[in-house]
């Protein structure tokens, strides 16, 4: 029997219409290093969206739909981008500008980009690519830059506000298919080609809808919340979209992602919510201890990406401002976990839940499959590789413009459940914990080590300001942990010192590094965490000790 209910897609179109009009008057602030930060409201924001979708489809010719794709930093016209672009059924595909040349010229042939939205402020990164860029017929410079390095750019260029200027505030939206792809962005390909993950505006309108719910992020109009975490990662964890979706004000860093620049951004812009992966935060921490500044508007905070180290939690707590620590992939668009403890605790009883990685929504079903394949129990104790599914969980990856949906055996089961690649273990009460990504994890004489626990463990040390620890070869285990240390200025912990404190702090004899180097700062990836893959090559390539 079917049901008597009404079929209305759920579509981005739908999160902007009623976003400029019930919430027109919340805002999205951009820091422009200027003394005032742009302001603009909700309303403003979507009618000059709408404006840039007939932009896009009367004078550059997009139909169907055709990728156009955003090099940007996080601000309004970011927004405008990733409201526009779906609403007019062609798809948003946003660039990561910190990849290297020859990924994003890869990224970009393969997704099949017809248009490119650039900051003016990344001209001189975009410029050299441009020859090599072929399918991309025009270009868009948003905000100041300098334009010479485009000189014999081979697309048409166009300046943003001149080509929104003086259209029409409305648009007739097409009806679309909710299952039709509305963005896309591509994974960082640690191994291999990059691979395209396609969000359909039925998972971005579910994923919102959870975003904000009071067991995940659960904001409302009464908060702002800070975007750190880059709109080219996993669509800012969704934040724009769901933001739209109840009203809440953005602040956008634009390019001022350094420490100093956000603690004034927090202190004079009071911000209630912020996101963004660890070393942001640790970062932040260093910047206010040595130039105190008032954090406390900002209550809660969503940390995720990586593992957030507990003492770091802690440094947090002290600061009147709470980390709330947070699973996903960009294969899960990204919210798959937030660790949100069970009403009727204490807070020392939360503890132990707040450094989780969290318990799964109601959207998010997951598992545990061992080393043979089975299911494992959700016991707290039985470790296993985390496979989930979902209605924002992919099932498969772009196949480009021509191919075959990909499924890889090594990243989806035969049930159709993506294998996220992450080891870790469930509580009977559904918070999981991730002790290593698999390819981390350290196999010393037929036991696991897990380098996240050694990383937590070093970076609870007082002197100790970043740690990753590494599998390095060794002939009699097999692998054993190489621990690369980074101290805080002055500091003077020596290596016998912290493998004292990682024995006192619970780790097992045979778990403790023996092979350990100094560096100045731990390699990070695109996204700005630990590039484990760069610190096995120096140590392979005989650049640390
Ligand atoms: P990349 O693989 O380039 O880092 P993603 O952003 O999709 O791209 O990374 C997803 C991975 O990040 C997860 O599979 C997991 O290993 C790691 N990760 C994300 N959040 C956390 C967290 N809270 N704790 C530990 N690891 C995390």
């Amino acid at each position: 029997m079917l049901s008597t209910m009404q079929d209305v897609p759920l579509t981005v179109t739908r999160i902007l219409t009623h976003g400029m009009t019930i919430h027109g008057k919340s805002q999205v602030t951009t820091w422009t290093g200027e003394p005032e930060p742009q302001r603009r409201s909700f309303a403003e924001v979507g009618r000059r969206a709408t404006q840039l979708a007939h932009a896009l489809r009367d004078e550059l010719g997009v139909v169907g739909d055709q990728r156009v794709a955003t090099l940007m930093w996080n601000n309004a016209e970011h927004i405008e981008a990733y409201l526009a672009i779906p609403s007019m059924g062609a798809v948003l595909h946003t660039l990561n500008l910190r990849l290297p040349a020859e990924q994003l010229i890869w990224i970009v042939e393969h997704a099949d980009d017809k248009v490119v939205l650039v900051n003016g402020s990344l001209l001189p990164l975009l410029a050299p690519l441009l020859p090599h860029l072929t399918s991309i017929e025009h270009l868009v410079v948003v905000g100041p830059g300098d334009r010479s390095v485009l000189d014999g750019a081979v697309p048409q260029v166009h300046d943003y506000e001149e080509l929104i200027a003086g259209r029409p505030t409305s648009y007739d939206w097409p009806e679309l298919d909710e299952r039709q792809a509305a963005a896309m962005c591509y994974t960082s390909g640690t191994t291999g080609d990059p691979k395209g993950v396609v969000y359909s505006h039925r998972s971005i309108y579910l994923h919102s809808m959870q975003v904000n719910m009071t067991e995940s992020m659960g904001l409302s109009d009464k908060d702002t919340t800070l975007v750190v975490v880059p709109q080219f990662h996993v669509n800012a964890w969704g934040l724009p979209h769901a933001t739209f979706m109840t009203g809440v004000n953005m602040l956008m860093p634009d390019r001022f992602l350094q420490p100093a620049p956000l603690a004034d951004m927090i202190e004079r812009e009071k911000p209630t919510h912020a996101a963004a992966v660890p070393t942001i935060w640790q970062g932040l921490l260093a910047e206010v201890t040595a130039n105190p500044r008032d954090l406390t508007s900002m209550a809660r905070v969503t940390i995720g990406g990586a593992a957030c180290p507990p003492a770091l939690m802690e440094a947090y707590d002290k600061l009147g401002v709470r980390l709330c620590h947070a699973w996903g992939m960009t294969e899960t668009s990204p919210l798959g976990t937030m660790a949100n403890p069970p009403a009727g605790l204490t807070e020392e009883q939360e503890w132990p839940y707040r450094i989780t990685q969290g318990r799964f929504p109601a959207g998010v079903e997951a598992r545990l499959v061992g080393p043979g394949g089975d299911h494992l129990p959700w016991d707290g104790e039985s470790a296993g590789e985390l496979e989930v599914r979902g209605p924002w969980i992919a099932g498969a990856y772009y196949g480009g413009a021509h191919g075959e949906a990909l499924r890889p055996e090594d990243k989806f089961s035969d049930d159709g459940w993506l294998k996220t690649g992450d080891v870790g273990v469930i509580s009977e009460d559904g918070f999981l914990t991730l002790t290593d990504r698999a390819k981390d994890v350290i196999k010393s004489g037929g036991e696991w080590i897990s380098s996240v626990e050694l990383e937590n463990a070093l970076m609870a040390h007082p002197d100790v300001a970043e740690a990753a620890v590494v599998a390095v070869p060794d002939e009699k285990w097999g692998e054993r942990p190489l621990a690369t240390v980074v101290l805080k200025d002055g500091a003077t912990a020596d290596y016998v010192t912290l493998k004292g404190f990682l024995a006192e702090a619970g780790i097992a004899k045979w778990q403790l590094p023996e092979r350990w180097t100094l560096i100045p700062s731990v390699p990070k990836t695109s996204v700005g965490k630990f590039d484990k893959k760069v610190i096995r090559k120096q140590y392979a390539d005989g650049e640390l000790e």
